[in-house]
């Protein structure tokens, strides 16, 4: 299946996202009409991480580009920031059919990629989006209770919010969602910087770009 539609895709994503492409890990698999691998800068200071794409996502190659997207890039814009900014992507890669919960399996047939995803973007802070990714960091913990409080892991702040599309089911998640976001900025500026450049073996040019060796 071909790469994300009508997006620059950094070269350095580039063996990791033709892997995903033709990924034969789980029964997600069968049922995909494109994988789903992530979309942003090769170096981010912040990396969203939701759970699962949807029709339109399963459409497109891209994440969030329905109406949770939407409201994603709102609350993105709210603290001054675009998609250009930020690097997002999912803990699974496929859609479950009918949009159903992911399961047990597919995360972890699909944690290789993430792992790779975070080792190469190199984030200062994650936010998890909803309970499939929260759970890595903060197994059994209720979303309620922690919600835009962070922890370190790492050498990184991993906060916990609510799904955007919670949001637009339950009203009143809303400004919970956005006072969460605008915290963000000044996490961002006191999360310690990640010391270590990332090195990827890769035959591309952008193993020589300057801004990945800061
Ligand atoms: N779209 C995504 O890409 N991920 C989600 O978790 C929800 C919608």
């Amino acid at each position: 299946m071909t790469p994300p539609t009508a997006v620059t895709v950094d070269p350095v994503f580039a063996d990791l996202y033709e892997e995903i492409a033709d990924c034969p890990r789980c029964v997600l698999a069968r049922t995909r009409s494109r994988t789903v691998p992530g979309v942003g800068p090769s170096r981010a200071d912040i990396m969203f991480i939701g759970e699962a794409p949807g029709a339109r996502e399963d459409e497109l190659g891209l994440p969030f580009v329905g109406a949770a997207g939407r409201f994603l890039d709102d609350l993105l814009a709210s603290i001054g920031l675009s998609r250009s900014d930020v690097y997002i992507c999912n803990v699974v890669k496929c859609r479950p059919p009918g949009n159903r919960d992911p399961e047990p399996e597919e995360m972890a047939a699909c944690k290789p990629y993430l792992d790779r995803q975070i080792e190469i973007v190199n984030p200062k802070v994650i936010v998890t989006l909803g309970r499939f990714s929260m759970a890595r960091w903060f197994p059994g913990l209720a979303i309620s209770r922690i919600h835009g409080r962070p922890i370190e892991a790492d050498g990184r702040l991993i906060v916990p919010m609510y799904h955007p599309a919670a949001a637009l089911h339950r009203g009143d998640l809303r400004a919970v969602i956005e006072a969460d976001f605008a915290q963000l900025p000044a996490l961002i500026e006191q999360a310690a910087p990640i010391a270590a450049p990332v090195t990827i073996a890769t035959t591309s040019a952008a193993t020589t770009d300057p801004e990945r060796l800061l």
